[in-house]
């Protein structure tokens, strides 16, 4: 019997496919002696024999199903099981030093892993993430684990957890996972905004998915509604299917959009920016045809690995996608590690508040070396494009003339080297905290820019945790007290004749874009799926409406009675 579950609509679309649960499982490695170290040479080759065979089932599905190309990836996996410069030195270890098979790949592994990490080719980079994925399988054959890894995925699913980090969802294979449900987040919590720059159907929050599913079931996710259906009947698969089709044509009308201009009736031109976590990502704000980047956030080029990315890594980095963006604005986040972004090689204590914690610019402040490391490679790549470099998480003015500082030293010294440096780098702060919001006249005569970051400002405002989805309910973009916050930003910004942007995901959500617009937001940006739409619903306004309706949305006393404005004066 099917049965409907009802979560949060986080990323738009329907997936239709079984599930996949994604258990989160830390493979814990020990090392210990052995005596018989033949015994254990053998079990570590039953185990890369194991692997070897599950590998060649996975890779003729893989074939049949999907295509050579996706198939590849496991015949990569393979190869790597059979490089004896790999395996010996692992054999050889259990031999000499007399330990276990676990403790010794482990070490061989990571070993190759952070060699090939360091190159600078993109090619043996991905060598690594192999090496990773398929010592993984085998460790788990050693411990006797069954391992669900999301980079092992192997067949159309929706993948169901409890929760997803970002970094899990970083690793979810695009080629096959359709859609995923989560037991806990909210429309703002990482995993949602990447399931939306990726282009995957989710809804998270669900509270009780993974007590409902086992895998192989099969699954309809939602994610217009935020919707799951389990086990639906094939009347209701033709209907979904339906839907799914009727999305995928609008879709297409927004798609003739691609290279128009973002302009009111009346002519008045915004910018559509789009966000971005990793440089791949930009295929998707080109596609999409936005007209710049907003926010690269750039703490994912730090997740998903066991060390700092190198100063050379980061440049590469922000070079690729300046170059590829050619002369277009690329706003570029320092990193904000803490809140549901975590970095477990840099041993942070647990905190209880971590969205309230050492988070982004205060850590970066704090840890220096990591910082300047990575304010040279933005430095160094900024010769390359646009680049606009934006601080998260100011709270005071004093952190954000110590960052600037930091900057223009670590700019001086490079000069002095002989390094060139772009001189047209705009510096920006991020507006998400409301003691900035308030002081926003005084920070306006010191940077260049503001770009709002809704997510933090709302959870901050109301006190309402981004991830909780008990909160949820409060996280109210269209709160009047929301939007006289906004309003305040955007005309101290103006005053001093500073540009406003606003990247958190209100800028994408299509009650807010009409207010905003009266409001005079010069830059919305949003995940790259939602730039056509609002290109689509932006070219239906006057800029003289959307001034009266801004008006008029500041005068209200609930985000209801705005919600419910908008919607009589919606443009179709
Ligand atoms: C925000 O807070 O609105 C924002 C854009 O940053 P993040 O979601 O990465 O915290
Ligand atoms: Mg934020």
């Amino acid at each position: 019997m099917a049965s409907v579950i009802s979560g949060i609509a986080a990323s738009n679309g329907v997936a239709i496919a079984k599930v996949f649960r994604l258990e989160n499982m830390e493979l814990r490695i020990e090392k210990k002696e052995v005596q018989d170290t033949e015994a254990e040479v053998q079990r570590l080759e039953q185990a890369i024999q194991t692997s070897m065979s599950e590998l060649e089932k996975i890779k003729e599905h893989a074939n049949k199903e999907l295509g050579e190309d996706k198939a590849a990836i496991f015949a990569a996996h393979l190869l790597v099981l059979n490089d004896p410069e790999l395996i010996n030195p692992v054999k050889d270890r259990i031999r000499s030093d007399k330990l276990n098979a676990e403790y010794c790949l482990n070490e061989t592994a990571t070993m190759f892993i952070t060699l090939f990490e360091q190159m600078d080719n993109e090619y043996m980079k991905e060598r690594a993430a192999d090496i990773r994925d398929v010592i993984k399988r085998v460790h788990a054959h050693l411990l006797g684990v069954q391992l669900s890894n999301p980079s092992l995925i192997s067949e159309e699913v929706v993948v169901i957890a409890e929760d997803l980090t970002p970094s899990d969802t970083a690793q979810l294979n695009r080629k096959f996972v359709k859609g995923f449900a989560t037991d806990i987040g909210g429309r703002t919590s990482h995993s949602a905004i990447m399931a939306r720059s990726m282009e995957i159907p989710a809804v998270v929050g669900t509270k009780q998915i993974t007590k409902q599913v086992e895998n192989g079931t099969l699954l309809i996710i939602d994610g217009l509604t935020g919707e799951v259906i389990i086990d639906p009947t094939p009347e209701t698969v033709a209907q979904y299917e339906q839907k799914k089709k009727e999305y995928e044509s609008q879709r297409e009308e927004w798609a003739k959009l691609v290279h128009e201009k973002t302009l009111t009736t009346d002519e008045v031109h915004v910018e559509l920016a789009a966000n971005i976590g990793t440089p791949e990502d930009v295929n998707g704000v080109l596609k999409n045809g936005a007209e710049g980047i907003g926010l690269y956030r750039t703490e994912f080029l730090y997740m998903g690995r066991d060390q700092l990315p190198t100063e050379e890594e980061q440049f590469e980095a922000y070079k690729s996608v300046l170059e590829r963006m050619e002369e277009k604005p690329v706003v570029v986040r320092t990193l904000d590690i803490g809140g549901d972004k975590e970095l477990p090689y840099l041993h942070l204590p647990k905190e209880l508040n971590p969205f309230l914690g050492f988070r982004a610019v205060r850590l970066c402040l704090e840890e220096q070396g990591i910082f300047r490391e990575q304010l040279r490679a933005l430095l160094r790549a900024s010769v390359y494009g646009n680049l606009k470099i934006m601080f998260p998480m100011i709270a005071t003015l004093e952190e954000f003339r110590q960052a600037k500082a930091i900057l223009l030293e670590e700019k001086a010294a490079l000069q002095e080297k002989g390094v060139s440096i772009s001189e047209q780098i705009e510096l920006g702060i991020m507006v998400e905290i409301p003691s900035t919001a308030v002081l926003a006249d005084q920070f306006a005569q010191e940077v260049d820019f503001f770009s709002i970051g809704t997510n933090d400002l709302i959870q901050y405002t109301m006190a309402a945790d981004r991830m909780n989805e008990r909160v949820s309910y409060l996280y109210q973009p269209y709160n009047p007290s929301i939007l006289r916050l906004i309003n305040m930003v955007i005309k101290a910004a103006h005053q001093e004749g500073k540009w406003v942007g606003m990247c958190g995901e209100m800028a994408g959500d299509e009650i807010a874009i009409p207010i905003l617009l009266g409001l005079g937001l010069d830059e919305f940006s949003m995940s790259a799926s939602s730039v056509l739409p609002a290109r689509s619903q932006i070219r239906k306004w006057s800029m003289t409406d959307a001034q009266k309706l801004a008006e008029q949305a500041l005068t209200l006393k609930t985000a209801e009675e705005v919600q419910a404005l908008v919607l009589k004066s919606v443009k179709v």
